[in-house]
């Protein structure tokens, strides 16, 4: 088990409806919980030394067990002493499956059986399978504190023959990944599908639930189908897995969706939307999105966001950092980046602390509402 001996993995500290907050303990320490987990695809989050996003409150950071398997290779990651020691970075570290990789990059599937699925790397075309004991044995290799089941993700849309097949197939891989050695104190999440089809993903949700992972994770949505849906598939099967271990929605990040999986219940989340928005010249701010290519920012000599601490805002205006996305300089990138970042980390810290205090109704409440007052 990855924990202290004879602890429990997650406790939770207090709630206000489904919300709670809670502390998940790792191998390499505790995370305080509800937490958003920036996403370091290739071993770097995006343009950031590791004691930058230490320094804005990151908890932990997501590892990809797809690009790593590819470049430089979880062999020589394993001989050169494990991820965190590759990275610079000892705080816990989340490793994803490669699922999603593997079938978000559709056009490069060959076959998916039972036994795993076949795809050309999108790095020279080699042909490659990943099964659920390889997904084991390379996020072993990697040594991350938590390691993710291979699912099966459908795109949204999908039949729902299909869609049925995906959640049988992941119940199938998940058992067989349960069994798979592990690192040492790694803790191991199963992951859920089914879309937002009522009856699949209950059944998905207790067939994984089942399988008694250390944690769970809410997987294939937030793929493109309808919001609404998604919230509401959420709260409800949110409630079905089990209260006493954390839980994960995968692939979430903008801060009305930070704040609604919140209210339904759930502990974990990761999205690229800080630093892939930064590449984009954008910034999120408490009114909202901006984006700094517009030319009224061009003598605004605000801070991105008023009430933020990070080190953009403590010392640029927009008007400067508009000039370096314009001009495409590293810097603006990097600022946008660490504000982006503290911003959802921010937002989640403060969902805690609402939530501690009984008052996580009214603090959504009052930020939805000065979003949604955004013009951009
Ligand atoms: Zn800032």
């Amino acid at each position: 088990m990855g924990h202290a001996p004879g602890g429990p993995v997650f406790e939770v500290e207090a709630t206000e409806g489904a919300a709670r907050a809670g502390v998940l303990h790792t191998a390499r320490g505790e995370i305080r919980t509800p937490v958003f987990m920036p996403v370091g695809t290739k071993g770097t989050v995006k343009s950031l030394h590791p004691d930058e996003v230490r320094e804005l409150g990151a908890q932990i950071v997501l590892g990809n067990t797809y690009h790593l398997h590819f470049r430089p290779g979880d062999a020589l990651i394993r001989d050169l002493g494990g991820l965190h020691r590759f990275m610079s970075w000892d705080a816990p570290i989340l490793t994803d499956s490669g699922g999603f990789q593997v079938f978000s990059l559709r056009d490069t599937i060959v076959r998916v059986d039972d036994e795993g699925v076949t795809f050309r790397s999108v790095y020279d075309g080699a042909s490659t399978r990943f099964t659920p004991e390889l997904a084991a044995e390379i996020q072993t290799n990697l040594g991350s504190d938590i390691a993710m089941c291979l699912d099966q993700v459908p795109a949204a849309g999908v039949s729902r023959r299909e869609l049925g097949e995906a959640v049988r197939r992941t119940t199938a891989w998940a058992e067989r990944q349960r069994d798979a050695p592990r690192a040492d104190g790694q803790l191991r999440f199963g992951i859920t599908q089914g879309g937002v089809d009522v009856e699949l993903r209950r059944r998905s949700t207790e067939e994984i639930a089942a399988l008694d992972f250390d944690g769970n994770a809410i997987g294939g949505l937030a793929i493109g189908e309808d919001r609404a849906a998604m919230f509401e598939t959420t709260d409800w099967a949110t409630a079905l897995l089990p209260a006493h271990k954390p839980r994960y929605f995968m692939g979430i990040g903008d801060p009305e969706g930070i704040l609604e999986v919140i209210e339904a219940g759930v502990d974990m989340f990761d999205c690229v939307l800080p630093t892939r928005t930064a590449r984009t010249g954008s910034a999120l701010t408490r009114d909202g999105r901006i984006n700094l290519r517009n030319a009224r920012f061009a003598r605004d000599q605000a801070p991105l966001d008023e009430t933020c601490d990070c080190a953009a805002c403590a010392r640029f205006t927009r008007a400067y950092i508009r000039h370096l996305v314009n001009q495409n300089e590293l810097l603006g990138l990097r600022l946008l980046s660490l504000h982006n970042l503290r911003f959802l980390i921010e937002l989640t810290r403060g969902a805690r602390d609402a939530i501690e205090r009984g008052e996580f109704a009214s603090y959504k409440r009052d930020r939805l509402e000065r979003l949604q007052w955004a013009d951009s």
